[in-house]
């Protein structure tokens, strides 16, 4: 049985394990951390539980779609509900929109702020429903090895879209500023401004408002948990605690992994971690991608975020809440264009014990704070506490409450915690943005050019940042170091 070593437990690396353990591969995942999950880890304090990266589960579809290649539901491993509210979004005191969970109530809520546009809506959500099955019934399932992969009668008929962008194409239909930045809002998973996002990826519009938003219980956490019980019943080993520290390659061929001093031999390796680190442990000569490639890439954001344990209820927010109260575009300068601190920053605020009693203790709340930032800042304690304070303030004015004097304890993760944790470039939070240039065939390549059985599976390669594009793009190297096997 070949043996094949997979580096980190992030959710592409946990998928691909379970498709090469069905396809007879003797697996082993080597994660540095002391659990598994990476970004999507979890934090438990005091009867407090938080998600600590992906906390909106879309796209019910592609979970469906994993577990029934191995025979199973997503309800043999976790309760799912579908919220609603879906959201609200906050544009300032005592003003905000309720986004629901059907498309007929969100099409009269648009239609209160502006006349005329619910029947826009359903014309814009037409397109992006048929989009939407265009891309992830069948264009995100290809590996992006070749430019051909994406010329189909269907995608030719689109190519338009390619070439204008998801900022563009609401502004023509949509005037008034706040429907437009909800309009945006679901294209910021991606990593990139709307107005540099392919008109195509409206798609994600669908997955918001189309499909809708929902929690398993417990967290997202709970999807991890699920894959590493599929995982080990098909025979993956997981070892936490082991930092891979190098990878040797001889002949052209990755042979061992030197883990925590020591060698682990193998016939195949597949790194799930930060393409960038994971090439860092070749010598230099088996790098595919330079430094200077890396510098020109448009990262997706990294993050300033606050685990808190509050010691009351709090009122008038829902499971997720977004602070729109600021200027949307001039924040998204800041982390694209200038890549500075926000003067005035957007955020969003998670509260999963809303609707999940599971995750705190009654009586109490948990809450998540998280403000998008520009990869690579200089991230200082001062600056974190700086930036709580800013939010708080506006979150207590918008709110209409007091709520710092109740926070029983308060965690933040950031920039230089993405580094240390999960080696990531930059400390970006949700991998390589989904702009046309870095899209499908123009993404780091799940194989290496160099290392003959090397390779890649993450955020950082295709699909793109989002859990559902990792369990895609888990699915996706498995299939292709099968078909390499065979030939
Ligand atoms: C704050 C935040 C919020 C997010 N929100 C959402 C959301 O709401 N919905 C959504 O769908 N997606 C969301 N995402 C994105 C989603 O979480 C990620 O795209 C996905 O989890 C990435 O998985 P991955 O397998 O690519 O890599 P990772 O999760 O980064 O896994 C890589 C693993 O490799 C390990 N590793 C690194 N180096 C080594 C080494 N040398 N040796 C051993 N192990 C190593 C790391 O420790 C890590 O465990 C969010 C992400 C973040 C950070």
């Amino acid at each position: 049985m070949k043996k094949i070593t997979i580096i980190g437990s992030g959710i592409s690396s946990l998928a691909a394990s379970c498709y090469l353990a069905q396809a007879g591969y003797n697996v082993t995942i080597y994660e540095k951390n002391k659990t598994i999950g990476g970004r999507a880890r979890q934090l438990k304090k005091d009867g407090f539980t938080f998600d600590m990266g992906p906390t909106w589960y879309w796209m019910p579809d592609v979970f469906e779609r994993f577990f029934s290649d191995f025979g199973k539901v997503p309800s043999d491993f976790y309760e799912l509900e579908k919220l609603n509210p879906a959201y609200i979004v906050y544009f300032g005191i005592d003003d905000y929109i309720t986004i629901e969970d059907t498309l007929e109530k969100i099409s009269e809520a648009f239609e209160k702020e502006e006349p005329g546009s619910s029947a826009k809506l359903k014309k814009f959500m037409a397109s992006a429903m048929d989009n939407y099955n265009i891309a992830i019934k069948d264009l995100v399932y290809r590996p992006g090895v070749s430019p051909l992969e994406l010329v189909t009668v269907t995608t030719l008929r689109k190519i338009g879209q390619y070439f204008s962008t998801v900022g563009k194409e609401v502004r023509k239909e949509f005037k008034n500023p706040k429907l437009v930045s909800i309009l945006e809002f679901p294209v910021l998973f991606l990593g990139a401004k709307p107005s540099k996002t392919p008109a195509f990826y409206n798609f994600m519009n669908y997955a918001d408002f189309g499909l809708g938003t929902f929690h398993p219980k417990n967290g997202m956490y709970s999807v991890v948990q699920s894959i590493k019980i599929l995982a080990e019943n098909l025979g993956v080993t997981i070892k936490t605690e082991q930092n891979v520290e190098k990878i040797t390659v001889e002949n052209g061929k990755a042979t061992c992994l030197i883990v925590n001093g020591e060698r682990v031999e193998t016939d195949l390796v597949l790194s799930g971690a930060d393409y960038h680190h994971t090439e860092t442990l070749l010598d230099k000569k088996f790098r595919q991608y330079s430094e200077n490639y890396w510098q020109k890439k448009t990262l997706a954001p990294s993050a300033l975020l606050f685990y808190v344990g509050f010691n009351k209820k709090i009122e008038n927010v829902n499971h997720h809440t977004l602070f729109f109260d600021v200027d949307f575009e001039k924040h998204s300068q800041q982390i694209y264009d200038t890549a500075q601190w926000p003067e005035e920053p957007l955020f969003y605020a998670s509260f999963p014990s809303k609707t999940d009693a599971s995750v705190s203790p009654e009586d109490k709340e948990a809450g998540i704070f998280l403000i998008p930032l520009a990869p690579g800042l200089d991230d200082i304690p001062e600056i974190r506490e700086e930036y709580f304070e800013k939010i708080m303030d506006r979150f207590e004015e918008i709110t209409n409450q007091e709520v710092r004097n109740y926070v029983i304890f308060k965690e933040s993760f950031c920039i230089n915690d993405f580094v240390s944790d999960y080696n990531s470039y930059k400390g970006n939070a949700y991998g390589l943005a989904n702009t046309l240039l870095q899209t499908a065939f123009l993404r780091p390549k799940l194989k290496s050019g160099k290392v003959k059985n090397l390779f890649f599976t993450g955020q950082l390669t295709v699909p793109g940042p989002g859990v559902p594009p990792a369990l895609i793009s888990g699915k996706l190297v498995a299939g292709l170091i099968e078909k390499e096997q065979k030939n």
